[in-house]
């Protein structure tokens, strides 16, 4: 299926009921026919408006069980809009802003939407780069230089993979943090998002040395030739800097980090909407999280935990 609304007044006559919003999940979640999560079963019938039950082992369900949605209380009509706007929002959602568009009386339910979208961002099993990808690390954070090779104090370091498509300008990018500039770090970064055989181009840091046994053709080239992943290295920093106000914690840069790279490899995307129906096709793959889960590793007060 590769329908989606092209504008908003689409968007609001498709989805002006519950039921509607539902259907339109259904057809993501299983675009060939019910699947039980359990026992993988073809069959299902309908019981009552929500529930689906397994005819092969019975198993009550709702299109939503098992994804970011399952135990929110707020009607799926409300999650639409806040999905519509957060992609709609070219330099990034905030909060705040989430907050006021839905008229939530709690900032704390907006910043926990956003984190849950934010997880939808990434793709299950999303391929990984190709063809020629060069990678840098770069540090966030922090007012001083950081030395590279060792932890810098208050900075995240971050890899950076971009795929060079030689005319054709940036292909797909992909971040991650890495715990140091080791060659231990490094090759798991790559490893973990650039295709074997792929010709990788980095500087003459010792960290790559690797490359080559771990089976990548490898290109290195002064430092300040690496002009794709400086790029996207400042353009990510202004981002940061940009919707967020640089207020972005260590312990949930990761997840910035997933919005960002959503976003620009979908930059040329003309459509709105199938920002908005991707963004829907992960959030019924992954698994649902709390708000405890989200904090749990946050320094400090942590908020008590509640339904949203
Ligand atoms: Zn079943």
């Amino acid at each position: 299926m590769e329908e989606y609304p092209k504008n908003l007044v689409e968007f609001e006559s498709w989805f002006s009921t519950e039921h509607a919003c539902r259907d339109y999940l259904y057809t993501l979640r299983w675009p060939n026919g019910f699947c039980c999560p359990r026992c993988a079963n073809l069959k299902a019938w309908p019981i009552g408006a929500i529930l689906f039950e397994c005819a092969g082992c019975n198993y009550q369900l709702s299109v939503t069980a098992g994804t970011i949605f399952q135990d929110s209380h707020k009607p799926l009509m409300v999650w639409f809009r806040a999905i519509w706007w957060v992609t709609g929002q070219k330099n990034g959602a905030s909060a705040l802003g989430l907050k006021r568009m839905l008229g939530f009386g709690s900032y704390r339910t907006a910043w926990t939407w956003l984190h849950k979208l934010r997880r939808a961002m990434v793709r299950p099993g999303r391929n990984k780069l190709s063809g020629i990808v060069e990678v840098d690390e770069t540090f966030i954070g922090g007012a001083k230089p950081g030395k590279r090779g060792r932890g810098a104090a208050g900075k995240a370091l971050v890899g950076i993979a971009v795929e060079d498509k030689g005319d054709k300008g940036i292909g797909r990018i992909r971040l991650g943090i890495l715990k140091d500039a080791s060659g231990d770090s490094l090759m798991t970064f790559v490893q973990n998002r650039v295709v074997g055989g792929s010709r990788i181009r980095t500087d003459e840091w010792g960290g790559y040395n690797r490359l080559v046994s771990d089976g990548y053709i490898h290109v290195s080239v002064k430092k300040n030739e690496l002009k794709l992943a400086h790029l996207v290295a400042s353009l990510l920093k202004r981002w940061l800097l940009g919707t967020h106000q640089g207020a972005v914690s260590p312990e949930h840069l990761a997840y910035y980090l997933d919005e960002y790279t959503f976003r620009f490899n979908r930059r040329t995307s003309t459509h709105r909407g199938m920002l908005f129906m991707r963004l829907l096709e992960n959030a019924v793959q992954i698994g649902p999280v709390t708000h405890r889960q989200m904090v749990q590793h946050v320094r400090g007060r942590k908020p008590k935990d509640h339904k949203i």
